[in-house]
């Protein structure tokens, strides 16, 4: 079966909503994910596609002696002037679509899902999704998840939410929702009516 279709998802959700651990349920269940953060991070890993021009743009001290992007010099940096955030975007952007894009394209499963934090945040993946799945849970708990999981003090994990859109905002644009409160266990009947209906829309858009 071909994913490369013209159906798609786009994931998204607060950090420690539990994309990834819906996106691995989905996965077993026959769609191809296209992890967008993990592509990015691929980028500027040693011998990364953005290397070469972040090198050609920024100078060799923005590349470390591994040969990856000097993040945190870099983080410093665009931190302080916006103008410096917006070449390394456009840097990183195209990249990041072009890879994401060949991925869909190489993609065998029943349909493709697109993983993507900042989805409610970019107009390009708005519109390149056919549908839109939030996954949504209380604050309380995403806080407790990304604690356990991190080691970072409650503190910071607010301070990330606080700078992500809101809640109520990715769920004014949702087409679906799995609600994360739970335990693991309990996603199950949610994402097999999910897949079931993902199915079936995308062998329509097929023309099957
Ligand atoms: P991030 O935005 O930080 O990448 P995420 O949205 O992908 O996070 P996950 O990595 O799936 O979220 O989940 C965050 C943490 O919470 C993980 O350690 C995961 O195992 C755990 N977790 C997710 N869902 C549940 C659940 N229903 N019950 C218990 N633990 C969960």
């Amino acid at each position: 079966m071909a994913a490369a279709g013209a159906f798609s998802i786009g994931l998204t959700g607060g950090i420690g909503s539990g994309k990834t651990t819906i996106a691995g349920l989905f996965a077993q269940r026959g769609a191809t994910i296209v992890d967008t953060d993990a592509i990015a991070r691929g980028l500027t890993q040693p011998g990364g596609a953005a290397i070469d021009a972040i090198r050609a743009e920024f100078g060799p001290e923005a590349i470390d002696a591994s040969g990856a992007m000097n993040r945190e010099r870099m983080r410093e940096q665009v931190f302080a002037d916006q103008l410096l955030k917006k070449r390394l975007e456009g840097i990183l952007h195209p990249l990041i679509r072009l890879q994401c894009e060949r991925a869909a394209s190489a993609a065998t499963g029943d349909y493709v899902i697109f993983d993507v934090p900042l989805l409610v945040e970019t107009p390009h993946w708005r519109e390149r999704v056919t549908r839109i799945l939030v996954v949504d849970c209380p604050e309380e708990l995403q806080l407790r998840r990304v604690m356990a999981r991190s080691g970072m003090s409650e503190a910071q994990v607010k301070a990330i939410i606080a700078a992500q859109t809101t809640r109520a905002q990715r769920l004014s644009v949702a087409d679906d929702v799995i609600v994360n409160d739970g335990d693991v266990a309990s996603l199950a009947a949610e994402v097999d009516r999910l897949h079931a209906l993902y199915c079936r829309l995308a062998a329509a858009a097929d023309g099957k």
